[in-house]
């Protein structure tokens, strides 16, 4: 029996004890909040920024926004997180990206302080992780750990095979199934044999950037397939970078598009942002 990994649910679980966490915070007069800055107009990126509002609302967490205008300068931009670096009643700083072109992204993520830094991208916390040390972790794999947690599948000891090498995604993806003791491989556009790799895993996460790129051909019978990828494919419809309807027969897990990894992004953000409290 194919065990379909349901991110709707567990996302919504993740959510429901932070709630708690946050109402058990007021008791004690603290109070969460995370800053969130949006440069220009781009409709998706508003799209992403509006769920982080609604799940702060839904888990008690207080959203300040900041909407810029596109034509805001590097230094301006820079300064107002700064601004918000010092201030005490912000809890986490989260900068939506893509930003317009004439602003220098690395710039922007390294001028968050770490400890604000909820979405993990500052080179300190990338650090951090990849030396077992405290610190923030990128939302979407840290989500993927969770699925594979709250699903009951064990990760020591196994072949885990991660297909990408972002530095949000494929890298501290891998770095987070090291950390849970998996015998880890990084596959990537320059990787050889690409089929025989992925073939050898017992996890397989997906984070190519292909619609329907993997197909039962890269999947060993029985294996756990986590799929990151989300794109509309050529009827509108969201699939991800597995071909989910050829490989479901074959393995023993597997995440849909949409309702697998999507919803846990915003549930670790989140979680980032309760944590930034402690
Ligand atoms: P990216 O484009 O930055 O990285 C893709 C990686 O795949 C690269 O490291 C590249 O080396 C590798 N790759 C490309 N072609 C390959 C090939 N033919 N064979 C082997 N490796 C190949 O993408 P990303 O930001 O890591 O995102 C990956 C996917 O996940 C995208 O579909 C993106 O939309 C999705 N995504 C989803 C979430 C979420 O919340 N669910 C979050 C981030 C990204």
């Amino acid at each position: 029996m194919v065990k379909i990994i349901d991110g709707k649910q567990i996302s919504k679980e993740i959510k429901d004890e932070l709630k708690a966490e946050v109402a058990a915070l007021k008791t004690q007069g603290k109070n969460v909040a995370l800053a969130v800055i949006q440069v220009g107009e781009d409709p998706a990126s508003s799209v992403y920024v509006n769920n982080k509002k609604k799940a702060c609302e839904y888990i008690g967490i207080e959203s300040l926004a900041f909407h810029l205008p596109e034509t805001i300068t590097e230094e301006e931009l820079l300064q107002k997180i700064e601004e918000l670096n010092q201030d005490e009643k912000v809890n986490g700083i989260l900068v939506q990206l893509p930003l317009p072109k004439h602003i220098d992204e690395d710039k922007v993520i390294k001028t968050i302080v770490p400890e604000k830094d909820v979405d993990g991208f500052h080179p300190q916390s990338v650090g951090a992780l990849s030396i077992g040390q405290k610190g923030f972790v990128s939302c979407t794999p840290a989500g993927v750990i969770q699925l594979l947690k709250r699903s009951g599948i064990e990760i020591a000891g196994k072949e885990c095979v991660v297909i990408g090498r972002s530095n949000i995604v494929g890298k501290p993806m891998a770095l987070l199934l090291l950390r849970e003791n998996g015998t880890v491989t990084i596959a990537h556009s320059k990787t050889k044999d690409l089929k025989e790799i992925a073939k050898r895993a017992d996890i397989l996460v997906v984070a190519v950037g292909k619609p329907k790129m993997i197909d039962s051909s890269y999947i060993k019978e029985g294996a756990v397939v986590i799929d990151v990828g989300i794109h509309r494919d050529e009827n509108n419809k969201l699939c991800g970078d597995v071909d989910y309807d050829d490989v479901v027969e074959h393995v023993s897990a597997i995440t849909p598009v949409p309702g697998g990894v999507g919803p846990m992004t915003i549930a670790m953000l989140m979680h980032n942002c309760v944590s930034s409290i402690k």
